[in-house]
């Protein structure tokens, strides 16, 4: 059965064609199985990861349904961090362009007061923020939610992780009882099955089931990267794989157009293959992959559907699929007539659930891979210019050729190798035999920073995390060395060790369970973290982070009370790397 489009959702019309400017071709499964659902007014439980296409599924139906003419908060959707929290206010920015006098506001910790007073007092249908903050906008009287709608709990399981469960309850509790409510977690611990049932009631569950499939013929690997670096780190792979026929993936039908050009530009023999192309044109560009007339195909998974073609030895997830049964069927497109096939799929860095998702699935394991050196690149750009210039000693009127070029060495007292490497040089003008490669970042690219995913943290934190998760024992702090430190927050001004560890592990990235013994004094407390935190994230919790509206003034614990930054040099097993 083909899925639906999102025309037969019933999502309004404004929405719709913001959608369709967006490019997406097909509703993902899990937007498909909820929207319908969303729009008729009643809960929802979601079991879905990161990357699924969630926040499309939770904010396109609520967008429909929204009353243009109420200013106050319509919609609330609650995140764990605040970096979510941005994300999902631009998702419903974005989806709600063509809605007159919308408002969206994100609200989150660390952020000034007065800023967020003010955007709520200009009135916001859509209220997007982290549970700390809301409540005390709550607690203020400065956000009321007797108007509210619909509350959407985003990444559920994640909130309960930093501790933020409590905060989560007493939110719900101050929302109407006739508010809908959705509740998105990658995974159902028991508190979050409680949550549920006491303010979810009889929610309808929706989920992306993941069926086991084996794909033997096919060898599959995986490479972090960024979304801005994809394309580079796509020219590179073109470069040094050897490849016949390849498929690429991509989300979005405008993006199989740019990907294609931007390959053609680049020299390579590419095009696009989309929904949006009549049946004829599809028909003829699969026919050129299979002549060998192009040798790369960017397609949306509607458009390669089915796709047959011997040829293609490698398939490369540009943008990963929403789920396994949607990879299964990509890279299902080579290995085909008893040839061996090729996978590479792209994961930007949160992500990584669906990475393991995907390996548990199709039962293999997908190897991580090294993304091609400049050193690789050169080597292959040598390799295939020594095989130019031997084939072009077949063409005719060499002899001519020589001759000038005798004489150029004669009247100017050069050797026929200076000549041979200038015009060399100019040759490869386009394709330098020694380029010059950007430094793509893949500190994060590495299995451990995949264990516990975690959503775009500070890119600073990515060394620092991957040495932390990686501690033996990561359920608990016995694997990791720990250092105490001292914040100048305590018992008098509220503070509640879920403050403190909520606020760390939003701010620097470091995971929960990573945090270790913490102790409430009266005007301050201590808190162990692990050794060696790099001086850009002790910066950042010295100077910048706030707990209970509080600067947190995070130094090392030591004798006579607040450490000073050199302190850190003086001990230089526990000192992070000032
Ligand atoms: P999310 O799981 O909500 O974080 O979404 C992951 C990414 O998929 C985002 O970049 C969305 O813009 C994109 N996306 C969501 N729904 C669709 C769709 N139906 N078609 C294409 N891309 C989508």
């Amino acid at each position: 059965m083909l899925p639906p489009d999102f025309e037969s959702l019933g999502i309004a019309d404004s929405v719709l064609k913001a959608v369709k400017q967006l490019g997406y071709e097909q509703p993902s499964p899990i937007q498909a199985q909820s929207i319908p659902i969303l729009l008729n007014g009643e809960n929802l439980l979601g079991v879905a990861q990161t990357g699924t296409g969630k926040t499309g599924a939770f904010a396109l139906p609520l967008l429909s349904r929204l009353n243009s003419d109420q200013k106050t908060p319509q919609v609330l959707v609650l995140t764990p961090t605040r970096e979510l929290a941005i994300q999902v206010a631009e998702a419903f920015q974005t989806y709600a362009r063509h809605l007159k006098k919308f408002h969206v506001l994100p609200i989150y910790g660390g952020q000034d007061m007065s800023t967020q007073l003010r955007g709520l007092k200009r009135g916001a249908q859509v209220i997007v923020g982290t549970p700390g903050r809301i409540l005390d906008h709550i607690r203020r009287r400065s956000l009321v939610l007797n108007q509210l709608n619909a509350l959407v709990l985003d990444e559920a399981d994640e909130m309960l992780r930093m501790g933020f469960i409590d905060d989560v309850e007493t939110i719900l509790a101050e929302t109407p009882d006739a508010c809908q409510r959705a509740l998105f977690s990658a995974t159902m611990p028991p508190t979050i099955r409680r949550v549920v049932k006491k303010y979810l009631g009889d929610a309808k569950e929706v989920s992306i089931v993941s069926k086991t499939k084996t794909v033997e013929r096919i060898t599959q690997f995986y490479l972090t990267v960024k979304g801005h670096q994809k394309m580079e780190a796509l020219t590179r792979i073109l470069e040094v794989e050897e490849f016949d026929g390849m498929l690429i993936f991509v989300r979005t039908k405008s993006a199989t157009l740019e990907v294609a050009e931007k390959l053609a530009a680049r020299g390579f023999s590419a095009a696009a293959l989309n929904g949006d192309l009549s049946q004829i044109l599809r028909e003829r560009t699969v026919n050129r992959l299979k002549k060998g007339q192009v040798d790369i195909v960017v397609a949306t998974d509607v458009a390669a559907r089915g796709l047959d073609v011997e040829r293609i030895s490698h398939v490369i997830n540009y943008d990963i699929p929403y789920d396994n049964e949607a990879y299964v069927h990509r890279i299902g497109r080579t290995g085909r007539a008893g040839r061996d096939g090729k996978a590479i799929l792209f994961v930007a860095p949160k992500e990584s659930r669906l990475l393991y998702s995907i390996e548990k699935s199709t039962n293999q394991k997908i190897t991580l891979m090294r993304l091609p050196t400049g050193d690789q690149v050169s080597g292959q750009r040598i390799q295939q210019f020594q095989e130019r210039v031997l084939q072009s000693l077949n063409a005719k009127d060499l002899e001519r050729f020589k001759g000038i070029l005798h004489k150029l060495c004669e009247d100017n007292a050069i050797s026929i190798s200076d000549i041979a490497a200038g015009l060399a040089s100019q040759l490869q003008q386009e394709r330098p035999l020694f380029p010059d490669m950007p430094s793509l970042d893949t500190t994060f690219n590495d299995r451990q920073t995949h264990a516990k995913p975690n959503r775009s943290r500070p890119e600073r934190s990515e060394k620092f995390k991957k040495r932390v998760d990686s501690g033996k024992n990561r359920s608990s702090n016995s694997g990791i060395a720990m250092v105490t430190y001292r914040i100048e927050v305590g018992k008098n001004q509220g503070v509640m060790p879920k403050d403190i560890v909520g606020a760390i592990a939003s701010e620097s990235g470091i995971e929960g369970q990573n945090i270790g013994r913490i102790k409430l004094h009266d005007e301050h407390s201590t808190v162990e973290l692990p050794e060696g935190m790099p001086n850009d994230i002790f910066q950042h919790l010295k100077h910048k982070v706030r707990v209970k509206q509080q600067p947190m003034r995070l130094s090392l614990d030591g004798p006579g009370g607040p450490a000073k930054e050199s302190a850190g040099k003086r001990r230089p097993k526990n000192s992070p790397n000032l």
